[in-house]
C-alpha cells in the first residue's frame, strides 16, 4: 500500500509500556452489578472475542503479567513504522466511512486506536495481547498490540501491510456496526437464542465486518494506494483466520457449530463482495443462507483464491501464496 506521506488519524493513543492497573484488571467486574457484567461479558464475546481469541497462550482475558514501569514508550523504529502506518489506515478508514455516512445523512464519529503492549484495560474489560486485535463497543476502541502482525505474517502465513490494514479495516467494521446500531441488535436477539444460534448470529457479525473491510478497501482501491499483490494480501489474512483453517491447525478438525467468525471461504468471499461493491448494498450477512458459502478449505489454496475472486469479478496476478508452516 503507497501510504507513506498521508494523512495520519489524531485519533490514535498510544498506550504501550503503561500501568494497565495490575492485579486490578483482573477483577474487571467486580464493581459491577450482576447485570452490568453479563452487559460487558456478552459485548466482550461479541466484538472483543476476536477473529484470534483462541490461539491465546493465557486466554481471553487474563491480563499478562505487568512489567511495564511507565512513562514514555521508547519504540523501535519498526514499531514506529507500524504505528505511523495504522494511523494512516485509521485516517483512510475516516474518510471513507464519513463520506458513506454522509451519503446516509448520518454524521461519522470515528473510533479511537489504542495500541499497546502486553495488557490493556478498556471499557470491556482488560485484556491480554493473546486475544489479539479487538473492538471494544463500550468506549469505541479499537485495540491493537503491534505484535500481533509477527504471528499474522509468521506463523498465520498472512504478511504483507495489506493484510495488516485488513485486521484494522476489520475492527474498524465493528465500530460501524456499533454506530447503526447492528451490534445492539445482535446482543439482544442473542439473549434468548441456544448456543448454536448465538454463533450463528456471531459468524454473520463477523462476515459483515469483513464485508465492511472490502468496502473500506475498495475505496483505497479507488484512491490510487493499493500496490500489486495488496488485494491478495488481505485474502490471506481471511483465509488464515477462518474458523476452519484455525481449528484444523489447533486440534486437527473442525467442529461448525462452534464457529464464531465463519470459514476462511466465508470470510474471503464477504471480504471480496465489500470489496467490489464499495457500498453496503450486499451486506446483509443476516438473511444470507446459513449454509451460504460454506465450503472447506481445498488442497489447492491459489486454485481456491482464483475462483474465489473470478467469482467477484477479479483475477489475481500471480501466486503468491507461501505453502507449508
Ligand atoms: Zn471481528
Amino acid at each position: 500500500m503507497k501510504w507513506q506521506g498521508r494523512r495520519q488519524s489524531t485519533n490514535v493513543n498510544d498506550a504501550r509500556g503503561r500501568r494497565t492497573g495490575g492485579s486490578r484488571g483482573m477483577q474487571v467486574g467486580g464493581g459491577l452489578s450482576g447485570g452490568a457484567l453479563i452487559l460487558v461479558l456478552i459485548i466482550t464475546l461479541l466484538t472483543g472475542g476476536n477473529p484470534l481469541s483462541f490461539l491465546g497462550l493465557g486466554g481471553e482475558g487474563v491480563a499478562a503479567p505487568d512489567n511495564n514501569t511507565g512513562g514514555s514508550y521508547q519504540e523501535t523504529p519498526e514499531e514506529k513504522e507500524r504505528r505511523e502506518f495504522l494511523s494512516v489506515v485509521l485516517a483512510e478508514t475516516e474518510d471513507t466511512w464519513t463520506g458513506i455516512f454522509e451519503d446516509m445523512g448520518r454524521t461519522y464519529n470515528p473510533a479511537t486506536l489504542t495500541i499497546f503492549s502486553g495488557s490493556v484495560q478498556s471499557a470491556c474489560g482488560t485484556a491480554s495481547s493473546a486475544v489479539g486485535p479487538f473492538y471494544c463497543g463500550l468506549d469505541k476502541n479499537v485495540y491493537i498490540d503491534t505484535d500481533f502482525f509477527d504471528q499474522l505474517s509468521g506463523e498465520l502465513g498472512a504478511g504483507g501491510d495489506f493484510a495488516m490494514a485488513y485486521v484494522l479495516a476489520h475492527e474498524i467494521g465493528h465500530h460501524i456496526q456499533n454506530e447503526l446500531g447492528i451490534m445492539e441488535q445482535v446482543n439482544r436477539a442473542q439473549q434468548n437464542a441456544s448456543e448454536a444460534e448465538r454463533n450463528d448470529l456471531s459468524v454473520r457479525l463477523e462476515l459483515q465486518a469483513d464485508y465492511l473491510a472490502g468496502v473500506w478497501g475498495h475505496y483505497a482501491d479507488r484512491a490510487g494506494i493499493l500496490e500489486e499483490g495488496d488485494i491478495e494480501e488481505a485474502m490471506r489474512a481471511t483465509q488464515a483466520i477462518g474458523d476452519d483453517t484455525l481449528q484444523k491447525q489447533a486440534q486437527g478438525y473442525v467442529v461448525p457449530d462452534s464457529f464464531t467468525h465463519g470459514t476462511s471461504a466465508q470470510r474471503t468471499r464477504w471480504y471480496l463482495k465489500g470489496f467490489k461493491s464499495g457500498d453496503l448494498s450486499g451486506w446483509d450477512t443476516f438473511s444470507a443462507a446459513s449454509s451460504e458459502d460454506l465450503r472447506v478449505l481445498p488442497e489447492d489454496f491459489f486454485a481456491f483464491l482464483q475462483t474465489l475472486a473470478i467469482d467477484e469479478g477479479y483475477y489475481l496476478a500471480a501466486p503468491v501464496y507461501r505453502t507449508g508452516p
